[in-house]
């Protein structure tokens, strides 16, 4: 099932809380000997397909949650949508996200490779449907791509890639558009996301002109500490948001439950509406 050599992930495997994984049990090779090659990396998902309402074609590419993920919390490894929203509770999902996984802890020129041809059949797709095509690696990861597979940003230029992180150092290399002693690629956006500890540095980010998304329930406000929030659950497209904005994302599934901070309360009885979060 490989192609040539097999490479070693530069990459530590870490925890995941995705009940369905097999990950807390078995080795990255011996889950693929149990559970065989991924079908197909690249998913589609309600969120993404919104994207289609201002002329992008989405897709995204969900890992197993954690495993990828040096700064998950606690609480975002128990809330994560990559393994508690829709579909993504069901066993053949957790299956299909521990197979991707799998292959790229064990041989990443294989998951490349696969990858690759993925990324032109979306370029294509969006061609025909006059699209511009948009792909979120990270969907349920934190790999620093422009960092160990920056090639992919400039063979796939007219591909528009974005994800969320947690790294700050990420977010603010993306922001002053160094990578290193080189440049940023001009095709990736991140957005740093808001967790329940990093709300300081994400202010101070947020008022440098970088861009955060929080998670909020019941309702999505319009503004937190004094900034606008813009809807983002309107579309999936992030490289569209201006500079220096808040994105809101409405709670799912189990995070509606949430009371670490993780996603910010903004019924009455929440302690950080009266401004002692951070
Ligand atoms: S860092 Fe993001 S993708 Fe990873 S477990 Fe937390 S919420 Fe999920």
């Amino acid at each position: 099932m490989t192609h040539g050599k097999p490479t070693r992930s530069r990459l530590r495997v870490l925890r995941t809380a995705d009940p369905g994984s097999l990950f807390p049990h078995l080795k990255p090779q011996e889950i693929l000997s149990e559970l065989g090659p991924p079908r197909q990396l690249l998913s589609s998902s309600a969120k993404a397909d919104k994207s289609r309402k201002v002329g992008v074609l989405s897709k995204v590419l969900y890992l197993t949650s954690g495993v990828f993920c040096p700064c998950a919390t606690e609480s975002c490894l128990r809330v994560c949508l990559g393994h508690t929203s829709g579909r993504m509770v069901l066993p053949t999902s957790a299956a299909a996200r521990d197979r991707r996984t799998a292959l790229y802890a064990v041989d990443q020129e294989h998951f490349l490779h696969l990858l690759r041809a993925e990324l032109h059949f979306l370029r294509a797709e969006a061609r025909a449907l006059e699209m511009v095509p948009a792909v979120r690696l990270n969907g349920t990861s934190d790999i620093p791509w422009e960092q160990l597979h920056g090639e992919l940003f400039a063979e796939f230029a007219d591909v528009r890639f974005y994800d969320y992180t947690k790294l700050l150092p990420r977010a603010k290399a993306f922001t002053a558009g160094r990578l290193g002693d080189g440049r940023w690629p001009a095709n990736y956006h991140l957005t740093l996301s808001v967790s329940e500890q990093n709300q300081a540095e994400a202010e101070a980010y947020l008022r440098s002109g970088g861009n955060i998304a929080a998670v909020f329930w019941p309702e999505i406000p319009d503004r937190w500490r004094g900034y606008e929030v813009i809807d983002g659950d309107y579309h999936d497209a992030r490289f569209l948001d201006g500079q220096g904005c808040i994105i809101g994302l409405s709670a799912k599934g189990i995070a509606r439950e949430d009371l670490s901070g993780f996603v910010v309360r903004t019924d009455a009885s929440a302690p950080w509406k009266h401004g002692s979060a951070a």
